[in-house]
């Protein structure tokens, strides 16, 4: 009873000093029933002293109660002197038993000591049980105790080293494996301040921070250091600035750890230096105490051990930002825009409808092409900023295409009023201030369920809508255009089909000067047959012909049928008559076109001022530059021009005086105006301008008679229209004329 006080009275000190610097101790266990052994062994070891750490004695005086000690200290205790004859004669080997088997502790070391000399243990005993040392008591004077505890020592340090290490190997192994899985910057830098902290048995506090630069998404010369990801206190800084945290202790460390780099093992806290091909960060962990050797080892493999780890997730993020960034606007572009809309809801947070918007600027290709690429870039990137800074957070943008943006917002500030508003004033370009005209398609989400890449579909078929409207630039999706798209495709493709079968035809319709009513000239005019004998009509048709490009060559056709039959009316003896060939944008744009027209005059050999080219005021707006240039050359070459449907388009007079005109044509709805005794004020206008302008004039769709009298009184010069003559095939144009007598 006497000697378990003595076990309580030492174990309430065991216990604060343990608490105080478990560290700073080395656990000795003495196991012995006799008392005085105990005393004998404290004093002889009293003063030991081994790497700057004191002997710490525990005593235990049976079997029972050293286990019970060995279980409390755990791998922290390094040593046990263990008497084998206790309450039984194996006493001492069970104790040993189970500090192997039962608590599985291989760090601490075993010295049997026995009062019985002759008594020795087998050597399986020794072997399987791990013992150090065996020795009687007699034989363990003071110095023997010593070098054995000394050399007992010394291998539980290697040991516990050795298993430690191990430990830490397997921590790193795992923690590695598992952030190499991950692929987002924030979510690997997470895991790597919380799996430090494991490894070194703390509460995950800690960032990683890297320059801007390579790693971020930031502006080329952005070079502060930013923190990518963190974890517990300093969670909420993750993308901020480091300066944000007004640390200076962190932010000197982490500079002084990415200048170096090198790692800093300070007091109480760590900067680890991370590096793997160029891409470099800093994680910076709050210690408790300064860090230990093993520690520190630990850390130095773990780090190398995930700098791979770290460029791969830079290389992901690199990647990503290449498959879903614009990387001149650095805005998302269409598959991101398209992920965007996906996650759209058709209200938002204020029940305020969402619309999505395409903005395709005007003409893009000219500021290319005339001022160059640069100053085009430079336009894309003026108008993506403009849109950001004026409509800031309540919207949403990506870059689409080559000149069309795309915004997400809700319908009080993505409308057309407000993003015309918008391009009222000019951008700057490098060097130039442009002002630029834009097309917009807009498309609600609707309640149903759309994807992302349908209402990206919708709106752009909103847009080409729009771009075809003469009145307004802008349009909203609606159902029947999807419906009616797919019947425009079908015709698109049976129209190319017929043209390559040589099914169209072109027909002509003669015009006749109204003062003497002789035929002056004749209009070419496309005829499709369809297959049950009906004509699909030109005004179907040629606007698809237009927007599928087809025109290009069709009209290429019309041209050179035209001229064959202009030089077939010269051959029959009928050479005052003109022919007028309609002329659309997109041929215009074909480089090849002037060319095209002088060479169909040439090989048939006609003379140019009997042809003449009808293109309509919207063909002049749309690209005036081109189609000027174009036509002073023609001109020159001896065609002359007409302007078609004049009065139904926005005309600009600039524009008009620049033209090379000859000829206005009165639209047709103007002379359907014509009513008895009443004056028709438009038709009458157009004739007064074209006399004011030098320029001929002649009325479309004249039916009636009064209306031809009327347009004669006016002054027009010709006429054209069913009171004279429907358009007709060429042979029956021929038979027309031939019988003609006015
Ligand atoms: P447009 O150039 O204004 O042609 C005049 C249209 O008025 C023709 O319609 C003609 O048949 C019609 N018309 C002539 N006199 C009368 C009349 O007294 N009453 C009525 N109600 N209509 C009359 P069409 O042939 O249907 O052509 C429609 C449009 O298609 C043309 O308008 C022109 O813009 C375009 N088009 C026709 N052929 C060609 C072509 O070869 N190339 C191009 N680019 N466009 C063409
Ligand atoms: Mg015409
Ligand atoms: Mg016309």
């Amino acid at each position: 009873m006497e000697y378990e006080n003595d076990e309580l009275v030492f174990l309430a000190e065991d216990d604060s000093a343990e608490k105080e610097d478990v560290l700073g101790i080395w656990n000795i266990l003495i196991v012995d029933d006799d008392e005085e052994i105990h005393t004998v062994t404290r004093l002889a070891l009293s003063d030991l002293n081994l790497n700057g750490k004191k002997l710490h004695f525990h005593h235990a005086y049976s079997g029972q109660q050293a286990i019970e000690v060995m279980q409390r200290l755990g791998s922290s205790l390094a040593v046990v002197l263990l008497d084998v004859v206790m309450e039984t004669d194996d006493a001492g080997l069970v104790v040993a038993k189970h500090l192997r088997e039962t608590l599985g502790l291989e760090e601490p070391r075993i010295i049997l000591r026995t009062g019985q000399p002759g008594y020795a243990p087998e050597e399986r005993v020794i072997i399987d049980y791990d013992i150090n040392d065996y020795k009687t008591k007699t034989e363990l004077t003071r110095n023997k105790l010593v070098t054995t505890i000394i050399a007992s020592l010394r291998s539980y340090q290697q040991i516990l080293t050795i298993n430690q290490s191990r430990v830490g190997l397997e921590k790193i192994i795992h923690s590695s494996a598992n952030l190499l899985e991950e692929h987002s910057i924030k979510g690997f830098c997470e895991g790597v301040v919380t799996q430090i902290s494991s490894l070194l048995g703390l509460d995950s506090g800690g960032i990683v921070c890297a320059r801007a630069g390579r790693v971020l998404d930031k502006e080329e010369n952005e070079d502060s250091v930013y923190v990518l990801g963190a974890a517990g206190e300093f969670a909420r800084y993750i993308n901020e600035r480091l300066d944000s945290l007004h640390d200076r202790r962190i932010i000197d460390s982490v500079d002084k750890c990415l200048k170096s780099k090198a790692h800093l093992f300070e007091d109480h806290y760590s900067v680890l230096y991370l590096n793997s091909s160029g891409y470099e960060a800093a994680v910076f962990v709050n210690l408790k105490d300064e860090i230990n050797d093993i520690d520190k080892k630990l850390l130095e493999v773990f780090v190398s051990n995930i700098s791979v780890g770290y460029e791969n997730v830079n290389l992901f993020h690199e990647l990503s930002i290449a498959a879903f960034r614009d990387w001149l606007t650095k805005l998302p572009n269409r598959n991101e825009f398209i992920n965007m809309l996906d996650d759209t809801p058709c209200k938002d947070s204020s029940n305020r409808q969402n619309v999505v918007a395409l903005l395709d600027i005007n003409h893009f290709s000219d500021v290319n092409d005339g001022l160059g690429q640069d100053a085009g870039n430079n336009l894309l990137v003026s108008v993506a900023d403009r849109i950001q800074e004026k409509f800031g957070e309540s919207i949403r943008m990506g870059r689409i295409g080559a000149d069309v943006f795309g915004i997400i917002g809700h319908d009080e500030v993505v409308n057309p009023d407000r993003i015309n508003l918008l391009f009222a004033v000019p951008f700057r370009a490098g060097d130039h201030t442009l002002p630029i005209n834009i097309t917009m398609g807009f498309c609600k989400l609707g309640q149903d369920y759309c994807t992302g890449i349908n209402l990206l579909k919708q709106t752009n078929i909103a847009l080409n809508r729009a771009k075809k409207d003469l009145n307004t630039n802008f349009g909203y999706y609606e159902p029947e255009m999807e419906e009616k798209t797919t019947w425009r495709l079908g015709l698109i493709r049976k129209l190319r089909t017929d043209f390559s079968a040589r099914k169209l035809q072109v027909w002509f319709q003669p015009q006749v000067d109204l003062v003497t009513e002789e035929i002056v000239g004749m209009e070419a005019l496309l005829r499709w047959p369809s297959d049950d004998g009906q004509f699909i009509s030109p005004d179907v048709f040629v606007p698809l012909a237009e927007y599928s490009g087809l025109i290009i060559d069709i009209g290429a056709w019309v041209l050179d049928e035209s001229c064959k039959r202009l030089k077939d009316l010269v051959d029959q003896g009928f050479g005052e008559v003109r022919v007028a060939v309609n002329i659309s944008m997109p041929q215009f744009r074909d480089p090849e076109f002037v060319n095209m027209v002088k060479q169909s005059v040439i090989k048939h050999k006609i003379d140019p001022a009997y042809l003449e080219l009808e293109i309509t005021e919207s063909v002049v707006m749309d690209e005036p530059q081109i189609v000027i240039e174009s036509l002073k050359e023609l001109k020159a070459f001896g065609v002359t021009i007409a302007i078609d449907d004049f009065g139904t388009g926005f005309s600009s007079m600039s524009y008009l005086q620049q033209l090379p005109l000859d000829r206005l044509k009165v639209d047709r709805s103007f002379i359907n105006e014509i009513r008895p005794n009443q004056s028709a004020f438009i038709a009458e206008t157009i004739v007064t301008l074209g006399n004011k302008l030098g320029l001929q004039t002649i009325a479309e769709g004249i039916e009636k008679r009064e209306q031809a009298s009327y347009m004669l009184k006016l002054g027009c010069d010709a006429a054209q229209g069913y009171l004279f003559a429907k358009p007709m095939p060429f042979d029956d144009l021929l038979d027309f004329i031939k019988a003609y007598n006015p």
